[in-house]
């Protein structure tokens, strides 16, 4: 048997129970064991490691653990590494929505089981967006983020910061319900389908080619705006 002991920095704190956060955790293995998988062991997702130090040096998490190495975790620095793409999980239909009405990819139906979000990740690089770590562990998953709130508003403004995207929104480019990119559409041809208040006062509309909605500039965009302002 071999003994490690883990202290984890800052928010990585989250997947500990509470009473093992912000203390030294000793955990003893048996035989080879990667620094990932007793990472994960303790319940924290390996996308969520941004360094690892093992004895004051730092590592590679595919590393072998040794008997008696001291090992800090700490968080990946906000950023994204890849084109900010999301897939959510099918709790997410309110975080997807938000996603989407700042202009970015977002994959989302409520129908997703597990299996079927692992197959959409071996086919494209997205980054996976859930609070189940047991989904997050999977080993297709290789961008991904665990949301800490319950909250959809909290939980965009957790992935507008972790990802840094606050220079990177669009809004009104997207299309809420199918994640379709809008496009510029005249006013004449869409005119019969706007109701008398919308026909007098706007002149700007986008259309969803894949389901056919139509969008403008209402009250609807004046709250995504202060929403906007609040989170970034
Ligand atoms: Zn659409």
């Amino acid at each position: 048997m071999s003994t490690a002991y883990f202290y984890l920095h800052a928010e990585m704190n989250c997947f500990l129970p509470r009473d093992k956060r912000n203390v030294t955790i000793t955990l003893s293995f048996k035989g080879d064991q990667s620094l990932k998988h007793l990472v994960e062991s303790l319940g924290v997702p390996h996308t969520e490691v941004g360094l690892i130090l093992v004895n004051g040096q730092a590592r590679d998490l595919n590393e072998i653990t040794h008997n008696g190495d001291r090992i800090e975790v700490r968080p990946a620095a906000p950023g994204c590494l890849i084109e900010p793409r999301f897939l959510v999980d099918n709790h997410l239909g309110r975080l997807a929505a938000y996603l989407r009405m700042l202009g970015f990819d977002c994959l989302y139906n409520n129908d997703y089981q597990d299996d079927r979000i692992a197959d959409i990740l071996a086919e494209d690089i997205r980054i996976l967006l859930s609070r189940d770590r047991r989904l997050l562990m999977r080993k297709v998953v290789q961008y991904d983020y665990c949301l800490r709130s319950l909250e959809p508003q909290e939980q965009l403004t957790e992935v507008v910061r972790r990802f840094d995207l606050a220079d990177k929104i669009r809004p009104f480019h997207r299309c809420l319900r199918c994640n379709a990119t809008l496009e510029p559409v005249s006013k004449e041809a869409v005119l019969d389908r706007l109701e008398p208040l919308t026909k007098r006062y706007f002149d700007e509309f986008r259309l969803c080619p894949a389901c056919d909605q139509v969008y403008w500039k209402g009250s609807h965009y004046e709250r995504m705006q202060e929403l906007i302002q609040r989170i970034s």
